[in-house]
């Protein structure tokens, strides 16, 4: 029997069978984990309150193996980030953040992984709550999480020979994960997208800023429709699938696409 404790962050929980409860659950050390919560929709008082989305929680977990389904003995709650339940486009993105997390985060990664991905999970919820919640945000998350997961897009560099671009626009290979010199890029333009400088710089300058500062970078709408294609389709090539939270996120924006914001 091997018990974990720590922190942990509520990616999801279904209900199951009769008065249980079953939840992702991700944390720092192990990265996401199915927990059964036995009874937590009868015992207020083992779980109180604890197993809703986004909940920052101290969790005690038992595992019959070194790795799989957990069983939750003991949630107290941290934190239950109130105001991202307060407004919708927060809602919104931290739904979309949470979702990202659930698909993204391995099971029994590596430690240095998981930890790095807990830690950016856990500080962009908290920058939610106090930020204005700014939809460009949501291009900034999904950065930074594949950063955070070691896929870190190379945006100054041709990922071939490491020359640095010089004219306005540049390719973006999306299966090599990074921007290539007109040299390399001239072999077949399928899978290539063409990004100015300026989005590159922009994205380059969201991986280097502290988390509650992203709201306040300047993005053009040039910028913001070619970060959303280069994303989009890096997204697609790494997860290979469309988020649900994605589409609801669009709908409560007005418009329905990302905008920039007004100052
Ligand atoms: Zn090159």
């Amino acid at each position: 029997m091997a018990v974990i404790e720590g922190e942990a962050i509520v990616l999801r929980a279904v209900d199951y069978g009769e008065s249980d409860l079953i939840a992702h659950l991700l944390l720092p050390d192990v990265g996401r984990m199915t927990v059964v919560a036995k009874h937590a929709r009868k015992s207020q008082k083992r779980f109180p309150g604890s197993l809703d989305l986004f909940n920052h929680l101290r969790v005690r977990v038992s595992r019959k193996k070194l790795s799989g389904l957990g069983f939750l003995e003991q949630a107290a709650l941290i934190s239950p980030f109130i105001p991202l339940r307060e407004n919708p486009v927060r809602y919104a993105l931290a739904s979309y953040l949470i979702e990202l997390m659930d698909r993204m985060a391995p099971e029994d990664g590596a430690r240095a992984d998981t930890r790095r991905l807990f830690d950016f999970a856990l500080s962009a919820l908290g920058a939610l709550t106090v930020e204005f919640p700014d939809p460009r945000l949501r291009l900034f998350f999904e950065l930074r999480a594949f950063d955070a997961l070691g896929l870190r897009p190379g945006l100054a560099n041709c990922v071939r020979c490491g020359a640095e671009p010089r004219t306005g626009q540049v390719g973006f290979h999306v299966a090599d994960g990074g921007i290539i010199c007109e040299a390399h890029g001239t072999d077949g333009r399928a899978g290539i997208v063409t990004v100015h400088l300026g989005t590159l710089r922009a994205l380059a300058k969201s991986l280097d800023s502290e988390i509650g500062q992203l709201g306040r970078l300047q993005l053009s709408t040039q910028a913001i429709e070619e970060a959303q294609e280069i994303l989009f389709r890096f997204h697609r090539f790494h997860l290979g699938f469309e988020l649900k939270s994605e589409r609801f996120l669009e709908e409560s924006l007005s418009g329905g696409r990302l905008t920039a914001a007004t100052p």
